[in-house]
């Protein structure tokens, strides 16, 4: 994995990137589904191999998982809004997005086996070609160390900044708009 960190601030920039202003239920949501793709790893105790399709890396951090996720929360979660509206389909798409982004970061690290992005339709596992950054350790204890530092410096590099300078422009962006709008009224 990329670090839980990450995940969640991933998950947190989309949110306000496609939805705008977070309610609390959004945002929670967002950062359950960014992490729960590593639900996999309980695999390992049950003697599943990483190489397995149910194992870390497999299904659950495929494409269909994160589409059946996204559904599965608007379904579960947003009983009080009207279903399959322009908002609706949104939401459930922003679910989808940050179930999906978790195995678009651990395919841009440099450890494991990679993302098995279209199980269990196929069961290739695919690294993107791009792979900057240091794969985290499972758990906590490992980031006290050496790698750990690697691990946040290359994370804070490749994704915080960029999507801070992406989310500095768009606020900026929509803020000239509405003083725009404001003095043409
Ligand atoms: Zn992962």
């Amino acid at each position: 994995m990329a670090s839980a960190f990450t995940h969640g601030f991933v998950a947190l920039s989309l949110g306000k990137l496609m939805t705008g202003r977070l309610a609390r239920r959004v945002w929670t949501l967002g950062l359950f589904c960014s992490l729960l793709p590593d639900i996999d790893v309980i695999g390992f105790l049950f003697g599943i191999p990483y190489r397995h399709w149910l194992g870390h890396r497999g299904l659950f951090h495929s494409l269909p998982f994160a589409v059946v996720t996204g559904t599965a929360v608007m379904l579960l979660a947003f009983r009080d809004l009207p279903r399959f509206t322009g908002r609706w389909w949104l939401l459930a798409a922003y679910f989808s997005a940050v179930t999906a982004s978790h195995g678009v970061l651990d395919a841009m690290t440099d450890g494991g086996y990679g993302t098995g992005f279209f199980m269990p339709f196929d069961s290739t596992r695919y690294f993107l070609p791009w792979r900057p950054l240091t794969v985290a350790p499972i758990g906590v204890y490992g980031f006290l160390s050496r790698w750990g530092w690697e691990v946040i410096l290359s994370e804070l590099i490749w994704i915080w900044l960029p999507l801070s300078l992406l989310f500095a422009g768009v606020l900026a962006v929509r803020r000239y708009r509405d003083r725009r709008s404001r003095a043409a009224r």
